[in-house]
């Protein structure tokens, strides 16, 4: 038998609601100046973690929400459109993704120290993966964890990491799943281990971190910078899953990831598609008729009003199988399966959300290229997402096509 809701149920339409006005006072009145000013005030953060918009769906035993991803996607969704600079969903997203990882796969200390932290909006966990070599190649990456007595030490560089200073200069614990080399370099992605690295405690920088901030274009309210390891060491009791096996870990976790990604953008998308309707029907001319009356300016709103509703859909059936999968652990679903439909969100979330800026900016005219209508600061910040956060977009297609077609026909490399 078919059972098809498309619904949210009253639980998670009262979440969703109780989200949105929540954010409506706190995060809406002062997104612009966040851009601006190139800050996430720290006690919004906390405020944020008040509400429990933080490891959602880590169990409340660890200092979780325990919820699920679903309501993970429809906090990170509002988040965005309330900040459509998309820099508080960025830290939301990260720390309802990585967090259930270190919970599913971690040992017992790592899990202690750190989610009931991040859970209460005190703390960071993010994901250090890139190198400058290259970050669609996850199993070429160089960062090396030599294993000394109880500790490994760390050497290399992670390039555009997400929320380095917020992590390292604001909060009470900053902190990332740290992907490193603990096999040969040839051995590939078989040679990588993953861990739960803490850049930052009380304040404290440990021993051997150097980081530094990147001029980005967008998003300016979280920053992206880089990590420098030079012996720094992490305790072997930080070590996630087993030896030589993160590698597997790292793809659930950017799975889960980018679900999230997907629902931030469309958030962002959604707060794009309501200028452009606000506008169409205030500007007005020839005749004094409303700018909405031309096709040409109505057809490309109602184009975009029909992908942002057929993308959300998508993101919340990938969330709902992520919660299958992860959650509620049904049998006859495994990991991987998130991996097409994770990709197949993260390409439209990210091209539609693209598409209404675009539209919107077209809807403006003249005025969208001033600072005054802050829709570049929407651009700008969706665009991370298409140049490459969280993997690029030609990565999600070779993913779905790999998924779809067979490993053996479609080579990545
Ligand atoms: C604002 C921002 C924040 C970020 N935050 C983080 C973070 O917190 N943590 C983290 O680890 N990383 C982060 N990243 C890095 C991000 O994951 C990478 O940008 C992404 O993986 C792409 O890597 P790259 O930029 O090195 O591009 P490259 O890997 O050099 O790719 C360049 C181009 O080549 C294409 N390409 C490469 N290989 C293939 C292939 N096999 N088939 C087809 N096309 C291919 C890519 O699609 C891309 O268009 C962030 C990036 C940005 C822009």
């Amino acid at each position: 038998m078919i059972n098809l809701d498309f619904d949210l149920s009253q639980d998670e339409k009262l979440f969703k609601e109780s989200i949105h006005e929540f954010l409506s006072k706190e995060l809406s009145p002062i997104w612009i100046k966040m851009d601006s000013e190139r800050k996430i005030p720290t006690e919004v953060i906390h405020k944020m973690g008040e509400q429990g918009l933080f490891a959602i769906a880590v169990p409340e035993e660890y200092g979780g929400q325990g919820g699920n991803f679903l309501l993970a996607a429809l906090a990170v969704e509002e988040v965005a459109y309330n900040d459509p600079a998309v820099a508080t969903a960025v830290f939301t997203l990260l720390n309802n993704s990585w967090p259930y990882i270190l919970y599913l796969y971690g040992k017992e200390e790592a899990k202690q120290e750190i989610l009931p932290i991040v859970g209460k909006g005190r703390g960071f966990f993010g994901i250090a993966s890139t190198e400058t070599i290259g970050g669609s190649d996850v199993a070429g990456e160089r960062t090396t964890a030599k294993k000394e007595g109880n500790l490994y030490k760390i050497n290399g560089e992670k390039i555009y990491i997400s929320g380095v200073r917020e992590a390292l200069e604001q909060l009470d614990l900053g902190s990332w799943f740290l992907i490193a080399r603990t096999g040969r370099q040839e051995d590939k992605h078989r040679g990588l281990s993953t861990f739960a690295f803490i850049g930052n405690k009380n304040g404290k920088i440990t021993e051997g971190l150097e980081y530094s901030i990147l001029n980005t274009i967008g998003r300016h309210a979280i920053s992206t910078g880089l990590l420098h390891f030079k012996d720094a060491t992490i305790d072997s009791n930080h070590l996630i899953g087993e030896e030589n096996k993160g590698f597997y870990l790292a793809m659930q976790g950017f799975s889960i990831a980018r679900v999230l990604v997907s629902a931030a953008n469309i958030g962002a998308a959604q707060w794009a598609l309501e200028q452009a309707v606000k506008y169409s029907r205030e500007r007005r001319m020839f005749d004094d008729k409303p700018i909405a009356s031309f096709q040409g300016v109505s057809f490309p709103i109602a184009e975009v009003a029909a992908k942002i509703e057929a993308t959300r859909l998508l993101i919340y059936k990938s969330a709902q199988l992520a919660d299958k999968i992860f959650i509620k652990k049904e049998s006859g679903y495994k990991p991987q399966d998130l991996n097409y439909w994770a990709s197949a969100s993260k390409i439209m979330a990210i091209e539609t959300a693209f598409q209404a800026i675009e539209t919107t900016m077209k809807t403006y005219g003249g005025y969208s290229y001033t600072e005054e209508a802050n829709v570049f600061r929407n651009l700008l910040g969706v665009l991370s997402y298409l140049v490459g956060a969280e993997g690029s977009q030609n990565i999600m297609r070779y993913i779905v096509a790999r998924e779809l077609i067979g490993r053996e026909y479609v080579k990545g490399e």
